[in-house]
């Protein structure tokens, strides 16, 4: 909240024309947004290859187009190595020698857990240096507990702890610490790392694992991608939906999904539909019976959902 505010206060004092932002992760977008509605030319920085890289490459293009449709400059595959000034300007430096002007300069380059208090206490950390934690979020120090960014969070499907700070997995593992620290037996019942982004017009949404995260964990995964309309295409307004479902080939279970699409295509509620199939464990071929609500201005009767679900077990069959 303090970054915030001095960046607001930056901008009342100074005025500023031109920014640049470093790092395209979901925060750099938001940024990119919101500089741009209140009318600065906003350049953005990218070290991979694709913004967005919590999502496949064939998704995050989507939200690059309509960061370029907005006016957004896009920069992928630049590796910032240092801010310096010249004459008024702040000057953004890539290894490569490039530069970029700017009157304010914004790093979004991703989050660290502010772990240091508990470490000079002499409790141990875990991944990314994150409060090492139990399923109770009891720490391995007696009458200790963390919770939220600084802590470590179990991941339902990768059955181990990973750091992934949101702020839906604060609130739940603060409510399971508070509970414990009072008498309660309460476990996380852990996260798939479901996440949810607006950028202008568009909404990009994820849950669970993609390809390359399900191989390394041992799964067998098998990923479709298509495209299909959010709502019946007679009525006005249809938008095409873009999503990507990834399975586990040997046992069928659902491991992830991912959606890009319209704001107005309920995106973060359909990935919830994921999310809740992935909580309770189903099999692809089960999200085709489940009873998903129907009317020509938001659905079909087959939902996109299903539709995904559909394609992915037909190419598991092989039809
Ligand atoms: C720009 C931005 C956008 C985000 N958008 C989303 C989103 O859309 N969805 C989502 O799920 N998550 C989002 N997040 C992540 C989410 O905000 C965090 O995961 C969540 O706030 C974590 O809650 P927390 O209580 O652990 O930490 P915080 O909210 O950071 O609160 C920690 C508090 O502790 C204080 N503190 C720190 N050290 C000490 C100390 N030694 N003594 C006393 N006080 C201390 C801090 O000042 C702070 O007030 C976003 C984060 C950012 C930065």
């Amino acid at each position: 909240m303090a970054d915030s505010f001095a960046v607001k206060q930056f901008m009342a004092v100074e005025q500023p024309h031109r920014a640049v932002i470093i790092g395209g992760g979901y925060i750099g977008l938001e940024m990119a947004d919101a500089l741009t509605v209140r009318g600065l030319a906003v350049t953005l920085l990218e070290f991979a290859p694709e913004v967005l890289t919590t999502l496949d490459p064939e998704l995050g293009a989507h939200i690059r187009a309509e960061l370029t449709s907005r006016g957004v400059q896009v920069a992928t595959g630049k590796a910032v190595a240092g801010i310096g000034r010249q004459q008024q300007k702040l000057c953004v430096q890539t290894a490569a020698e490039e530069r970029w002007a700017a009157d304010l300069v914004l790093v979004a380059a991703g989050a660290r857990p502010a772990s240091a208090l508990a470490r000079t206490a002499g409790i141990p950390l875990g991944d990314g240096g994150a409060i090492r934690v139990k399923r109770t979020m009891a720490t391995t120090v007696a009458d200790i507990f963390a919770a939220g960014d600084c802590a470590e969070t179990w991941h339902r499907l990768l059955n181990r702890n990973t750091y992934m700070p949101l702020g839906t997995t604060a609130h739940k593992q603060g409510r399971v610490a508070g509970e414990n620290m009072v008498g309660g037996q309460r476990e996380f019942q852990g996260s798939l790392g479901t996440q949810v982004v607006k950028v202008f017009d568009r909404i990009a949404a994820r849950t669970g694992l993609r390809d390359r995260g399900a191989a390394a964990a041992g799964f067998d995964p098998l990923t479709v991608a298509l495209t299909a309309w959010d709502h019946k295409v007679y009525y006005p307004g249809a938008e095409g939906i873009h999503l990507r479902l990834t399975g586990d080939r040997s046992t069928g279970r659902l491991l992830g999904a991912q959606i890009v699409g319209h704001r107005r295509s309920e995106i973060s509620k359909r990935i919830d539909i994921f999310a809740a199939a992935l909580h309770q464990g189903l099999r692809v071929e089960e999200m085709c019976d489940l009873d998903l609500s129907y009317t020509p201005p938001l659905s079909s009767p087959w939902d996109p959902v299903q539709l995904a679900a559909m394609q992915w077990c037909a190419r598991q069959s092989g039809t």
